[in-house]
Formats: C-alpha cells, sequence, structure tokens
C-alpha cells in the first residue's frame, strides 16, 4: 500500500514537471514568435521609405550633375544600398525563424542567373581590382526551383569573396549533380584568394551573428547574417552548404540545393529579375 502511495506521488510530480516545462516552452515559443514579428513590422517601416530614397537618388542619378554632385549623390546610393541590404538580411532571417519563408518552383534558365549576378557584384570587384571569372561547365539545361533564393545565396558568396579579398581572382560557377534519375541538385562554387579562414572558425561562420573576430567586424562591417540565411535557404531548397579555406591563400564556399529539370522547354535563356 505505501509502495502504491509512493508511485503515485512520484507520477504526480514527473506530471507537475511536465506541464510546468510545457508551459515554459509555450512562453518562449511565444517569446520568439513576438520577437520576429516586432523585427519583421520594424524591417517594414525602415525599408518602405528607404526603398524611396534609393529611387529618388537613381534618377537624380540620371540628369546631368557635376563632377562634384554626382561624386556626393553616389555615396548617399551606397550607403542607402547597404542599409537596404542590411535590412532584407534582417527580415529574412525573422520570416526564416518564424518559419514563414516560402521556397517558390518556378522554371528558370540557371545560364542567366549566372550572368545576371556576375553582372551585379562585377563593379564592387572592379573597384577592388578583383577579377572576376565564370569558370567554364557543360551547359546547363532550364530547371525548376527558386532562382531569386538561389540567386541571393550566390551574391552573398560573392559579395564576400570580394570584401575579404585584396587581390587575385574570384571564380564562380554552377553545374548540375544528378546523383540518381529521381534527383537533381544545383551545385554552386565561389573561390577566392583571399585572407582565408582558421580551420576551427570554419563551422561557425554558418550560425547566426557569427564572424570571425571583433577586429575583422570592424575592418569589413557586415552583421555577420548573410551566411546563416544562405545556409537556411540551402536546407528549405533541400541542399546544404559548405566551406574549405587555407588562411592567408583563400576560401571556396559551395552549396547544393535540390531543383527539377523542365523538359517541356528548350533550353533558351528565359529573365530572371533580381
Ligand atoms: P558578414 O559578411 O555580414 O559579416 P556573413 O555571414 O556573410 O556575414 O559572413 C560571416 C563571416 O564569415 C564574415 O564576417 C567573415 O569573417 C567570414 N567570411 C565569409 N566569407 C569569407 C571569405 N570569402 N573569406 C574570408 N572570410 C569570410
Amino acid at each position: 500500500r505505501q509502495d502504491e502511495v509512493g508511485l503515485m506521488a512520484r507520477a504526480l510530480q514527473v506530471f507537475k514537471d511536465t506541464m510546468q516545462r510545457s508551459e515554459e516552452l509555450e512562453a518562449s515559443a511565444q517569446a520568439v514568435k513576438a520577437k520576429s514579428e516586432f523585427l519583421a513590422n520594424v524591417s517594414h517601416e525602415v525599408r518602405t521609405p528607404l526603398n524611396a530614397i534609393m529611387g529618388l537618388t537613381r534618377l537624380t542619378l540620371k540628369h546631368p550633375l557635376s563632377e562634384d554632385q554626382r561624386s556626393r549623390v553616389e555615396k548617399v546610393e551606397r550607403a542607402g544600398q547597404h542599409l537596404l541590404e542590411t535590412i532584407n538580411d534582417l527580415l529574412d532571417f525573422s520570416k526564416i525563424d518564424a518559419g514563414k519563408l516560402r521556397i517558390e518552383h518556378t522554371p528558370f534558365c540557371p545560364q542567366q542567373l549566372l550572368s545576371e549576378v556576375t553582372l551585379l557584384v562585377e563593379q564592387r570587384a572592379r573597384e577592388k581590382h578583383l577579377t572576376l571569372v565564370q569558370a567554364p561547365q557543360p551547359e546547363l539545361p532550364q530547371l525548376i526551383g527558386d532562382p531569386l533564393r538561389v540567386s541571393q545565396i550566390l551574391i552573398n558568396f560573392l559579395n564576400n569573396a570580394i570584401k575579404f579579398s585584396n587581390s587575385g581572382n574570384i571564380y564562380v560557377f554552377l553545374r548540375l549533380d544528378t546523383p540518381s534519375n529521381a534527383e537533381s541538385y544545383l551545385y554552386g562554387e565561389v573561390g577566392d584568394q583571399g585572407i582565408g579562414i582558421e580551420p576551427e572558425q570554419l563551422e561557425r561562420l554558418f550560425l547566426p551573428f557569427e564572424q570571425v573576430d571583433a577586429s575583422t567586424t570592424r575592418q569589413y562591417g557586415g552583421t555577420g547574417l548573410g551566411l546563416s540565411i544562405s545556409r537556411q535557404l540551402a536546407e528549405l531548397m533541400g541542399g546544404e552548404i559548405g566551406a574549405s579555406s587555407q588562411p592567408g591563400k583563400g576560401s571556396t564556399f559551395w552549396f547544393r540545393v535540390r531543383v527539377g529539370i523542365n523538359t517541356s522547354e528548350p533550353a533558351t535563356p528565359g529573365d530572371v529579375i533580381l
């Protein structure tokens, strides 16, 4: 009889503990939801006026300006662009955090995507006297996937390669990996001859807000969100992401995402609007 009472008491205690734990979990889930909703609202509020500022700045640059005026307006444009990229990262981060980011499945031409992405970062590379090289690969078919999210990963890799290199080439390529008839992956790689990363830092870079060290942060700026967003995007697209590096020699970043092969369309370039 005493055994039974003891057993009941223990069961009651386990039940109480479980209830308490589940209440705690629910409270923390609510806090996460509130936090990401707040971030999404703030990002939205900042993005709307910033888009107006950027639009008007670009319009101003189309008009005849003195050299001095042009250089000042270009500075405003660069600062605005940086702010917009930071806000977009925060918005994406909060969307992923809240499980609200949806992956598209639309037809796209990977060749066209690569050309547009390189065009977008070319100016930044040229300013640092870096050469952007598209490593030759077999021609790719039309694919089905999320071209904007694939571009986002590539742009993140390329911007980092430019940011953390002082000389040399930056190469980029895309290729199709088909491990079986049932699955195909789009594989992308960006390599640089920049400052490189210590082996023990490599894995941590894909965690949110991680940067190699505080002095790097001060020297190079950035939020430390880009690679963690890229990793989550690759995973949401049924793939993975990775990097290898030799400190002082350079780094290679790669991703692999699941795609469909669009057999109904000929392999002609379609527009990818970034
Ligand atoms: P951010 O560039 O905004 O700091 P990321 O998540 O894109 O954020 O990158 C995180 C960190 O990874 C960078 O701060 C940098 O320390 C390191 N890193 C990323 N790419 C490279 C690269 N190509 N070469 C050297 N370090 C890199």
